[in-house]
């Protein structure tokens, strides 16, 4: 395969970079995965998507990929970016009156289902936060050598200040640490640490805190960040090409990260930091509060009072492709239903490829219409503008169906793996429908009908024609009239 250059938008220099890897045709990729106290919803997919593709496109490269991604079951709390509050998993388990590793099994399980039917691919590793408690020690251990973290009545802080001396602190969220110190607000049990914004590498638990660890420093269990540090590293050794994550992730957990990976190994290990944007509900941000919340399960079976229709995993997979992964998503009744019969014109006209005639001789560019897709891709995954250029094969293969346009033998072979990379390798999409309208043997006998009312027309027997088109219209098929013939689609 022809090398390909790829720019990625990296958050930490705020421009777009070629990608070099560290080690020709191999990828490192670390993605932070679900903490897995609830079940998986439209916030969860957008990244599972976004570096789906990622994962796919290097892949078809033929590059050898580790992908990592985690499983968040302890040390989240609730107040993220003090560093604060209750255990997400602890608290679920508290008020389900569950063990808190039945919290985790379940909402692990809801995760992998609804990744599965969304045509997510399974990552290469998918290490726990709870099963590397040892390498997460260690690392504390090195920071703690290093002199970049303090210990005080049994947990281990992060010393930001003293860190801020060697390194930049705040080099991925722009943030400073003077404007930091400004606008810190006393919280309440902060009196261990030095400085508020100092975060908590190992807690001391309780004495009624469940998940616990035996430490040289206490029994407690490891701060948040420290799992994504310590497992990237196991995994992916000291330096890595990509680490991926949504927008809300960079502060503070990814500052955190790049804080505790510098003081511990002494460099960055972060080759480019991809970031995904998030997702808004008819303009507003999802929130439990705002009764806007959507799992996906709701999405696929339709059953929340937003929502006006089920919607196919397909359909929201080809939505929030729909939109490059660093531009808002807004989802709606009205734009999903326009990515349904979207994703419908796609799939059909590509699968109408098989009523190509071939001829000896070609009219048609195949390699400049793969090489737009590739330069879309290329462009930092602009998965929007890839899209378009296959909407035009769908125009193409439309005119090569009427004859207005031609095609050899060799030139449909290469067509149809165009269509075969970027439309089910790359983008992941898959024709697998699962509402029943759309089998083949509904779209044929469709096709029939509707042939037979152009028929009808044609011996101005109005009388059939208009009865084939109510009785369609009865179940759902609207047939419009074209210059070239009909056009069917189902409401
Ligand atoms: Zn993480």
């Amino acid at each position: 395969m022809e090398q390909q250059k790829i720019f990625i938008y990296n958050t930490l220099t705020r421009k777009k970079q070629e990608f070099v890897p560290l080690k020709p045709n191999n990828l490192g990729l670390y993605v932070c995965g679900p903490t897995v106290y609830g079940d998986a919803h439209l916030g969860h997919a957008r990244p599972a998507i976004t570096f789906d593709v990622v994962y796919r496109y290097f892949q078809h490269l033929g590059y050898k990929v580790r992908y990592v991604r985690n499983i968040t079951d302890v040390g989240h709390l609730t107040d993220e970016v003090a560093g604060e509050g209750e255990d997400k998993i602890l608290k679920k388990a508290r008020i389900e009156q569950l063990e808190p590793m039945e919290v985790v099994h379940h909402f692990t399980e809801n995760y992998h289902e609804n990744m599965r039917v969304l045509n997510v691919k399974s990552p290469s590793i998918e290490p726990r936060a709870s099963g590397h408690i040892m390498e997460q020690q260690d690392m504390v251990d090195k920071i703690i050598k290093q002199g970049y973290a303090y210990e005080s009545e049994g947990s281990i802080y992060f010393d930001v200040v003293k860190y801020n001396k060697d390194y930049p602190y705040g080099v991925l969220s722009g943030r400073k640490i003077e404007d930091m110190l400004e606008n810190t607000r006393e919280l309440e049990g902060q009196s261990e640490k030095k400085n508020n914004y100092d975060f908590a590498l190992w807690k001391k638990a309780n004495p009624e805190h469940l998940m616990r660890w035996p430490s040289k420093w206490s029994d407690g269990f490891p701060g948040w960040h420290m799992e994504c540090s310590a497992m990237s590293t196991k995994y992916l050794g000291d330096k890595f090409d990509i680490h991926g994550g949504g927008m809300d992730l960079i502060f503070p957990h990814h500052e955190a990260e790049i804080a505790q990976s510098t003081a511990a190994l002494g460099h960055e290990s972060v080759q480019y930091w991809m970031h995904n944007n998030m997702i808004t509900i008819n303009g507003q941000k999802m929130g439990k509060s705002l009764d806007n919340f959507i799992t996906l399960y709701e999405l696929f079976t339709g059953k929340h009072r937003l929502l006006e229709q089920a919607y196919d995993p397909m359909t929201i997979r080809f939505f929030i492709l729909q939109a490059h992964y660093r531009g808002t998503v807004d989802f709606s009744n009205e734009a999903l239903r326009a990515a349904e019969k979207g994703l419908n014109r796609l799939l059909t006209g590509v699968e109408s490829i098989n009523k190509i005639k071939v001829t000896d001789k070609s009219t048609v560019d195949i390699k400049s219409i793969a090489d737009k897709c590739y330069n879309a891709i290329n462009d930092d995954f602009n998965t929007p503008v890839l899209i378009a250029h296959l909407f035009d094969i769908v125009k193409i293969i439309n005119l090569l169906i009427v004859g207005k346009e031609t095609i050899d033998n060799k030139g449909l072979e290469q067509l149809k793996k165009t269509i075969n990379d970027f439309v089910f390798d790359i983008l992941g999409l898959s024709n697998n429908k699962t509402s029943e309208t759309k089998s083949d043997l509904s779209v044929d006998l469709i096709n029939i009908l509707a042939n037979m009312r152009l028929e009808a027309k044609a011996n101005k027997d109005w009388d059939t024609a208009d009865k084939i088109r109510n009785q369609l219209s009865d179940l759902g098929v609207v047939i419009k009239d074209t210059k070239d013939g009909f056009e069917w689609e189902i409401e």
